[in-house]
């Protein structure tokens, strides 16, 4: 990507949010699609999900529902097709079925480029964090095992977290906070805002809470998706893959610091 292209992009932004420079202190990394490839297998557990159940969502469509409730998805469809929501109850065996069936699938690999671009995100003295809507017990373990010496605890937001979720700009939000309070028992006091970070998604409705929470988005688009589903909804800036963010990772650090 030109230089100059990452450059209007920071220059647009700025003005917009009438910040005087983009100063990134953290970057909140979402989970899946960005760091692990576990999209594939979410999409097609919710499609043979609503099939089993006598609905219709298409798998690609599954993309475009990314970080929605399981509820909100199961609503979405039953909706449409029947013209009234879900009851609790078919709420609660569609989406028991759909774990069930997604925790049998082979476990996602690490999303190529996403470690190697982590490695240089904390090189520069940037803070990486995850945020996600995912609630799995073993998370944080999962990715210390996958991203060694990358992540903490304190800085990590997941479905434990939030009461609403993605499009809500609540999860990065208490990104935020999370990071403003790690660096206040540090000992630094100054009081941050949106322009201290970066959010990497891979989703549409991700990239609106990003944008939502007035964060420089950067969406990748390792999915199936047209470019246009993510910067319809606001992305500041696309690459195509992680592998890209990666190489370009030295062109877009150096455009701010
Ligand atoms: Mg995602």
């Amino acid at each position: 990507m030109e230089k100059e292209v990452i450059q209007g992009a920071i220059g647009k932004y700025l003005k917009e949010k009438g910040f005087e420079r983009l100063s990134v202190q953290a970057a909140m990394f979402d989970m899946d699609g960005v760091l692990f490839d576990s999209m594939k297998n979410h999409a097609y557990c919710w499609h043979e999900t609503m099939k089993h159940f006598g609905l219709d969502l298409p798998e690609w469509e599954a993309y475009m529902h990314e970080g929605r409730t399981g509820a909100g998805t199961i609503n979405l469809v039953s909706l449409r097709q029947r013209g009234h929501e879900a009851t609790e109850e078919e709420i609660h065996n569609i989406y028991k079925y759909k774990s069930e069936m997604f925790n049998q699938c082979q476990k996602a690999e690490r999303m190529p480029g996403a470690y190697e671009v982590l490695v240089k995100v904390k090189e520069c003295g940037v803070v990486p964090m995850v945020v996600t809507g995912s609630g799995q017990v073993t998370l944080l373990d999962r990715l210390n095992r996958n991203f060694p010496d990358i992540f903490q605890k304190e800085l990590m937001v997941t479905a434990f977290d939030v009461q609403y979720g993605k499009p809500n700009p609540e999860p990065y939000l208490i990104g935020m906070e999370k990071y403003q309070r790690w660096c206040e028992g540090k000992g630094f006091n100054g009081e941050l805002k949106p322009n201290n970070f970066i959010v990497v998604e891979n989703a549409p409705l991700g990239v609106q809470a990003g944008v939502a929470a007035g964060v420089f988005t950067i969406a990748v688009n390792t999915g199936p998706l047209p470019d246009d589903a993510l910067l319809s909804q606001g992305a500041n800036l696309l690459f195509h893959s992680m592998q890209e963010f990666c190489e370009e990772w030295e062109t877009f650090f150096n455009s701010f610091s």
